[in-house]
């Protein structure tokens, strides 16, 4: 058994979903298959709650351009006007209808997660439904019956031994999805003890992926990309990108938590818990050897990868009467960091200083300035880009640092790091 995942620009229009049905077909092994709402549907979701939640004009007008988006492409997939599918995605949206018809009484997160959710049943009922129409037979599944999760909606903590134990029940003892060489069902979404649906954060579909081969013993996941497979830096920034043919999980770990975006940092620990390779590979072209992830760390110092990391702020903190920065201060700023929801990109300390780089957010970068210089001198530099080197040398590190100014620079074997401005 094999785990698929596609994302959402995989699914973005009908031509996209055609081509998974191309990308599939490539295969006979009995593959789950994973994907994610189409296109940018989330994000539209998640202004349609905010609407709702905060009372704000054009709730209808959001959701009439997502059922807009969703009719056009079952339009373009499906002649046959009296297709099931119509009435069945006519019925998901009355789903977010009820949902909205009411005042909001419970927490915000809730309501997100039962709204935004929906973009993933949408995407997986219609392509289901297209791939049995072209004779790619497959069974839609409802994920939530497999992936459990506590009730902390938006960010989700999995019930890994329920999860394990429901999904191998499941996949055995279920006549239709034991015997299907094809099942079609949800990433990003589950269910909570109470049966409300749940949301694992955003991008978590890879997550799913990897959850659902940990528990189901996969020879494999693959996640179906619009790039050839990891680059060495984003072609934002790079012209000259090389792929990473073959790197470890240990690399694929820290270029995700630096900042890489192409797989989403939570996929890797179940994978390389049960030595599940992991590849990446285009959609555009599945013959591709692609990236490959698993235990070998041969290739991995073999080409120098670049994060940049836009827009960060460098904040240094110091005691307003000259006395050293002691662990009570730290644990203080520490508190505050983590009550304002606030990661830490990079830090450093001297005897009298304490600074830590950013990402910039309009809404609580000033309010935790603010908090700290009650009790703090707070000197602080906005505009930065925060750039990591995997596996740098001297042409690396002067490639990127032409023209800038550095303020902060960190070197460790592996990984060069440096806050810098335009000069
Ligand atoms: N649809 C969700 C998102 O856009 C989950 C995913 O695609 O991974 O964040």
């Amino acid at each position: 058994m094999k785990i698929f995942k596609f994302g959402g620009a995989s699914v973005k229009d009908a031509n996209a979903v055609k081509n998974v049905g191309k990308v599939i077909q490539q295969f006979d092994d009995k593959l789950i298959i994973v994907i994610s709402a189409m296109g940018k549907t989330t994000n539209a979701l998640e202004k349609l709650v905010n609407a709702y939640y905060f009372k704000k004009e054009g709730v209808e007008a959001i959701l009439e351009e997502i059922k807009a988006f969703h009719y056009s492409i079952i339009n373009e997939l499906f002649d046959n006007e009296k297709h099931q599918i119509f009435q069945d995605i006519h019925n998901t949206f009355v789903e977010i209808e009820w949902e909205i018809e009411e005042e909001p009484v419970r927490s915000y997160d809730y309501v997100y997660d039962q709204i935004v959710s929906v973009g993933e049943l949408l995407s997986t009922k219609i392509i289901s439904a297209y791939l049995n129409e072209v004779n790619i037979k497959n069974q839609w599944l409802d994920i939530r019956e497999v992936i459990q999760t506590d009730n902390s909606y938006r960010n989700a903590n999995i019930n890994w031994k329920l999860t394990e134990q429901l999904a191998l029940e499941l996949f055995t003892k279920n006549k239709t999805l034991s015997t299907s060489t094809y099942i079609v069902t949800q990433g990003f979404i589950g269910s909570s003890s109470e049966n409300f649906t749940t949301t694992i954060g955003r991008e978590g579909s890879d997550f799913t992926a990897a959850i659902l081969a940990y528990c189901l013993n996969a020879e494999s996941v693959t996640i179906w990309k619009d790039v050839p497979g990891m680059l060495n830096a984003d072609p934002k920034w790079f012209d000259d990108t090389q792929q990473l043919n073959h790197i470890s999980y240990h690399e694929a770990v820290e270029l995700a938590y630096y900042g890489a975006t192409v797989i989403h940092p939570k996929t890797i620990k179940p994978l390389q818990n049960k030595k599940i390779p992991l590849l990446v590979k285009s959609f555009l072209n599945p013959t591709e050897q692609g990236t490959r992830i698993d235990e070998n760390t041969k290739e991995d110092a073999r080409i120098p990868s670049f994060i940049f990391k836009m827009n960060q702020v460098l904040i240094s903190i110091s005691a307003k009467d000259y006395s050293f920065i002691v662990e009570d201060n730290l644990s203080e700023i520490f508190s505050k960091l983590s009550a304002h929801k606030i990661t830490v990109n990079m830090m450093q300390n001297s005897a009298i200083s304490f600074s830590i780089c950013i990402d910039f957010n309009p809404f609580t970068t000033y309010q935790f300035i603010e908090e700290l210089q009650k009790e703090y001198q707070v000197l602080y530099n906005e505009n930065l880009e925060l750039v990591t080197i995997r596996h740098y040398d001297d042409a690396t590190l002067k490639r990127v640092t032409e023209n800038k100014k550095i303020l902060v620079e960190q070197k460790s074997r592996n990984t060069a790091r440096l806050v810098m401005k335009d000069r």
